[in-house]
């Protein structure tokens, strides 16, 4: 039986990687008739039940999305025949290959077999999603994704200016159920999709921009970058985007859409390597990238004016040149490639200083702060720092702090200048 008829009647759980990616991408699977919900939120109390079910040697990640999944299998209305959980995966090295099969076990051990986990690859750019819950499903999940990434954009540039606390997170919260409301629609044709989310978006835009703000430039702009779950989940990472906030400056966060960029790329570089550059397979992937890139230009042409100066790089390409000097992205894959690359675009764009998060052990994060000090040595002497987080952070403020005033002095002294959008006067 095709996987897409195993999961109807079933709630499929989505890991909070962001929270706002989430519930936008289960809205999307709503949208193909699978009941998509959003994982409950974690606790010191679920990490703590996480670590009694791992050894210790697992990545903090895979403790953190294992404490969400078991709320839901320790919940009353938890039936195992009706419940299925979102947890991608990939090859190589990397420890996340093994979240998926982990959580396999644990299903088994505990005998809810009859719970099922979806596992899309990065291997193959996560085609199987398309394969296993409809192609439909592949391109509204992408609109979902790129759509969160925009939202998340507005609340970060515009929250550290706020006039009255909260407005902005308020803000958040309402555009991202507009743009649910349009995602979890049964039955609509792509395009009007995509008509509804450019309007849902512009009324996001409207509500953002009415937020009353005193805009200054002389507060410090770090980027972030770093493993991609433990920078975008607010609970790994111990809200350290609030923190930078509250401590006086301002986040320019890497999303979720760059990752799924750089697995096309890594993909047709596959594709390549097999002998096939001339085939239906890099054909169908080519396409793909096509499409994907036509749906992001549509969603983000109410944003023009928004995210002047604060640009994402067109291609990946772009991302992955920066960092030929320090890791070559033909050799060194993943994360790593597009933290260091990344770190010197926001260069480019005037950033006061590089935050990387990263999870405790993360060989992205350790490969990662062995270029540091030469990359910030290339580039004016930029401020970098790597956090490392397992659950037992101590003084984040003082540290934040510290880091904040080297970011303010590199700010007096750099060659790079910002551009600001229009609203920022
Ligand atoms: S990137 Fe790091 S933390 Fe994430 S799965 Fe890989 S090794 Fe673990």
């Amino acid at each position: 039986m095709e996987v897409a008829s195993i999961l109807k009647g079933r709630n499929l759980y989505i890991p909070r990687m962001t929270y706002g990616g989430a519930k936008a991408f289960a809205a999307a699977v709503r949208s193909v008739g699978i009941n998509g919900q959003l994982s409950p939120e974690s606790s010191k109390r679920t990490l703590e039940l996480a670590k009694h079910y791992t050894s210790g040697d697992e990545c903090y990640p895979q403790q953190v999305t294992l404490g969400e999944f078991l709320q839901v299998m320790r919940s009353k209305e938890f039936v195992p025949k009706k419940t299925a959980f979102f947890m991608p995966t990939a090859g190589g090295p990397c420890r996340f290959g093994q979240y998926a099969t982990y959580m396999k076990r644990l299903l088994r051990d505990f005998g809810y077999q009859e719970a099922i986990v979806v596992s899309p690859a990065s291997d193959n750019s996560y085609d199987e999603l398309g394969k296993e819950a409809g192609a439909e499903l592949m391109r509204t999940g992408w609109r979902a994704l790129v759509s969160a990434d925009i939202l998340r954009k507005m609340l970060l540039k515009t929250r550290p200016y706020e006039l009255n606390k909260g407005d902005t997170d308020r803000a958040y919260e309402e555009s991202l159920d507009l743009i649910c409301q349009v995602l979890e629609k049964i039955g609509v044709r792509h395009k009007d999709r995509l008509a509804q989310l450019v309007d849902a978006l512009t009324k996001a835009r409207h509500r953002f921009r009415s937020i009353p703000a005193r805009y200054d430039k002389s507060r410090p702009l770090i980027g972030v970058v770093g493993e991609i779950f433990c920078r975008l989940n607010r609970f790994s990472n111990d809200e350290l985007i609030r923190i930078i906030e509250e401590q006086g400056g301002e986040v320019w966060l890497s999303d979720v859409s760059e990752w799924l960029w750089y697995t096309n790329w890594d993909q047709i570089k596959h594709i390549i390597r097999k002998g096939k550059k001339v085939s239906l397979e890099m054909l169908g992937a080519k396409l793909k990238n096509y499409i994907q890139k036509k749906d992001e230009h549509a969603l983000l042409e109410p944003f023009k004016e928004d995210f002047q100066g604060y640009e994402e790089p067109e291609h990946v390409e772009e991302v992955l040149n920066y960092s030929k000097r320090y890791l070559p992205p033909r050799g060194c894959l993943g994360e790593m490639v597009l933290s260091t690359g990344k770190a010197i675009y926001l260069y480019e764009k005037g950033a006061d200083g590089i935050v990387d998060i990263s999870p405790f052990t993360c060989m992205n994060g350790i490969t990662c702060e062995a270029v540091y000090p030469n990359l910030s040595r290339d580039h004016d002497g930029l401020p970098i720092r790597i956090f490392y987080f397992d659950g037992t952070q101590s003084n984040l403020d003082r540290d934040m702090g510290i880091f904040l005033e080297l970011a303010k002095s590199y700010q007096r002294r750099k060659k790079k200048n910002r551009v600001y959008p229009f609203c920022f006067n």
